[in-house]
């Protein structure tokens, strides 16, 4: 390194020093609300970087200027805050990646790192796929990893098609991941990782996140969750010791609808039993500065600072989007039509007390209208008719207010029946292991008057 460059590395040292002290020492002592509305924006990079913008601003450009080759070079190396190329990082992301890192680290007393990817399968792969990678004199090495079998469709699919057909990769399905033996039974030296989703779209399967941590961490494996069903108001699974937390960005913290987006956030030093330090040492950062570079799925800027402005009332969302949800599940489980509701605040869903163990609103106990912790269970359920699939179809087609579309945790109510949409291409066989009925139909609650969405329920059930 030339002295040029040099001088551009110790300038940064500074600005690095002062950011690393002011989450510390100020962000990090903040209540969940605080960070979501301000995350790591701070009045000095406002007025210095941002002509004192008190809105993050969108930096719709393909790339950075610099000063002379010294910082070109040391930027290009990544030894001085900058971003470069927008395929590479942008300001408006980083704004994106700074709360989000935050919110889902929220009392963890470590830190935390996140990578955003241009949708929610775009942060599943970079997840997942730097842990199996293959020695390259070993192409036909027979690694594996282990996931639970309720999960999205399109997560599924990858692992299913992308990466146990195409790849050849293993994967071995748990089908009740509520028995930690089971999950246990399918490691082996070659297993990479123990990945979860909860609650699971669309059957909300539940199970005890703590048990499967321990068991990843007794074989040196990561323990990675997808926990974009109950966002981190409801659950954030790195303060109890997983490695990495995916979310579809796209669905709740994104409530308003108005993109795809996705995002990685892990723990610095996870447990992993790949030979690769810089990996270990600050998973987000290595695949957002080197794979995710590299695959090219990265977000636009516009659409990190919309979701941005979605977050920032995630956590009183989340409330009244549980609560109507609670009302719209009791008034389906008490009609004479409806035979199954899978909502997971209802007392005798059989996982009801697995996941009140885990799912609490955040900062209750500081909200004066509760003054205590208070479970809440988000806003997707899902639910069977008395007549099977023809009832669904009938119920579903009358739905007048209620959205039909492959879509969810949006701010209004929107129906599926997976069967036929986001779980189709699994076929029946597949969807029967994920315990995937082909008349389920699911339902997520928006924030309309529950009265409403019940009385359109209520029409669409008298036509059948
Ligand atoms: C929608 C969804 C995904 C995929 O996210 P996209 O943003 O649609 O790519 C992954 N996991 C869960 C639980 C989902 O609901």
């Amino acid at each position: 390194m030339n002295d040029g460059v040099q001088k551009y590395v110790d300038k940064a040292k500074k600005t690095i020093a002062e950011q690393h002290r002011y989450i510390k020492d100020e962000v990090k002592k903040w209540k969940f609300d605080t960070i979501a509305v301000h995350g790591a924006y701070s009045v000095q990079e406002a007025i210095e970087n941002n002509q004192g913008s008190i809105i993050e601003p969108v930096f719709m450009s393909s790339s950075q200027a610099f000063r002379d080759s010294d910082e070109m070079e040391a930027a290009l190396a990544y030894l001085i805050p900058s971003w470069t190329y927008s395929r590479i990082h942008n300001p408006s992301i980083g704004y994106l990646e700074a709360t989000l890192a935050l919110l889902e680290g929220y009392g963890f007393g470590g830190e935390t790192g996140c990578c955003v990817a241009s949708s929610g399968m775009a942060a599943i792969a970079s997840a997942t796929d730097p842990f199996l990678v293959k020695k390259s004199d070993m192409p036909n090495e027979a690694i594996n990893f282990v996931s639970n079998a309720q999960i999205y469709g399109g997560t599924f699919q990858q692992f299913n098609i992308r990466k146990m057909q195409d790849r050849g990769i293993e994967c071995r399905w748990v089908v009740d991941p509520n028995n930690i033996d089971e999950w246990a039974s399918k490691i082996d030296g070659n297993t990479r990782f123990l990945f979860g989703e909860l609650p699971s779209n669309p059957g909300l399967s539940f199970f005890d996140l703590q048990k499967v941590i321990d068991l990843a961490h007794e074989h040196g494996i990561p323990a990675i969750f997808d926990t974009t069903i109950a966002t981190p108001a409801l659950l954030r699974p790195i303060a109890l010791g997983a490695d990495i937390v995916i979310h579809s960005v796209t669905k709740t913290l994104t409530a308003s609808g108005f993109c795809i987006a996705g995002a990685v956030i892990a723990r610095k030093q996870i447990t992993c039993n790949v030979e690769n330090d810089e990996m270990k040492e600050d998973f987000a950062t290595y695949i957002k500065l080197l794979p995710n570079r590299d695959l090219g799925w990265c977000l636009s800027p516009m659409q990190a600072i919309l979701t941005l402005n979605d977050m920032r009332t995630l956590r009183s969302k989340m409330d009244l989007l549980s609560q109507n949800s609670m009302k719209v599940a009791e008034f389906l489980e008490g009609h004479p039509k409806v035979s199954t509701v899978n909502y997971l605040g209802l007392e005798d869903h059989p996982l009801h007390e697995v996941a009140s163990k885990y799912l609490w609103l955040v900062d209750a106990e500081y909200d004066d209208q509760y003054r205590k912790p208070v479970n809440r269970y988000g806003h997707l359920m899902s639910f069977q008719l008395e007549g099977g699939i023809t009832a669904a179809r009938t119920f579903f087609d009358r739905l007048k207010r209620i959205w039909r579309a492959t879509d969810l945790g949006r701010i209004k109510s929107v129906a599926t029946i997976p069967s036929i949409s986001t779980h189709q291409q699994m076929g029946e066989d597949l969807r029967s292991m994920a315990s995937i009925p082909a008349d389920l139909i699911r339902l997520c609650i928006g924030a309309e008057h529950p009265d409403d969405m019940i009385a359109d329920l209520e029409q669409a059930l008298s036509k059948i």
